[in-house]
């Protein structure tokens, strides 16, 4: 980098033709202030138009400039976080850990007051910190109660009926076998179900599903859509269920 001139660098007679030069321009200026002034009142809008044209030529000059100043001082201003950071840690910390049971007491009560968003918070950042693609939104996962009356998609039970079958998310695949965090992907399941369930597939807990017990009632909802399927499910294991899907059927029309 080149050293900045100081008045030492200059020689006696430089530094008289600069006071020289300084006091014409500073004569100049006072003589004819007033004759500027009257000047620029009266051209006020062509000097306006000026500007505008100069910015307009120039606009994206400026811009670049603006745009590579910012290029180059970007990594400065991450550094400074960084380093600001970096001060701060230990401050940071004892705070966290000085506050640790309030922290905890609030999370608490705002999961309680909000017992959907935040089933969906911690679903989005596990997903996250598997790596998984996907996120959905409570507007997507409300509606999906809904089309589910509020009900497991498994056992259909209803969870005011019963509050220890609350409900979860499920991923119907499972995270872990390749499924996404997307709305498609997501049935309400209670909480026995998803336990129950685990690292099963949707179809596969289906298939798994005790016929002796009262979960081997399988949902409606999923016998109608996927019938077929049902139907090679029933007569595998048994059930008779023909009927019964044949009078859900008739019922619902
Ligand atoms: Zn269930």
């Amino acid at each position: 980098m080149t050293k900045e001139k100081t008045l030492n660098d200059y020689t006696p007679e430089e530094i008289e033709k600069a006071r020289h030069t300084i006091l014409r321009r500073n004569n100049y200026y006072q003589e004819h202030k007033e004759e500027k002034a009257t000047y620029n009142q009266e051209h006020k809008e062509e000097i306006r138009e000026q500007h505008q044209q100069y910015y307009q030529d120039n606009k994206k000059e400026m811009l670049e400039h603006d745009h590579q100043y910012y290029q180059e001082h970007k990594s400065e201003k991450t550094e400074h976080q960084h380093q600001y950071d970096q001060e701060h840690r230990n401050e940071k910390q004892q705070y966290h850990r000085e506050h640790k049971d309030e922290k905890r007491e609030y999370d608490r009560q705002w999961r309680e007051t909000h017992p959907e968003a935040s089933k969906i918070l911690h679903q989005n950042n596990a997903a996250k910190r598997k790596n998984v693609e996907g996120t959905f939104s409570l507007e997507e996962w409300t509606h999906k109660l809904e089309e589910y009356d509020n009900k497991c998609a498994y056992c259909n039970t209803k969870t005011e009926d019963t509050p220890e079958r609350f409900l979860t998310v499920d991923h119907a695949t499972p995270l872990t076998r390749g499924g996404t965090n997307y709305i498609d992907n997501l049935v309400p399941a209670c909480f026995q179900c998803n336990m129950k369930k685990s690292t099963m597939t949707s179809k596969e807990f289906f298939e798994g599903i005790d016929a002796d017990k009262e979960e081997g009632v399988l949902v409606r909802r999923y016998i109608s859509e996927h019938l077929e399927e049902a139907v090679q499910l029933f007569e595998k294991y048994k059930i008779g269920f023909q009927e019964e899907v044949q009078s859900n059927d008739s019922q619902e029309k």
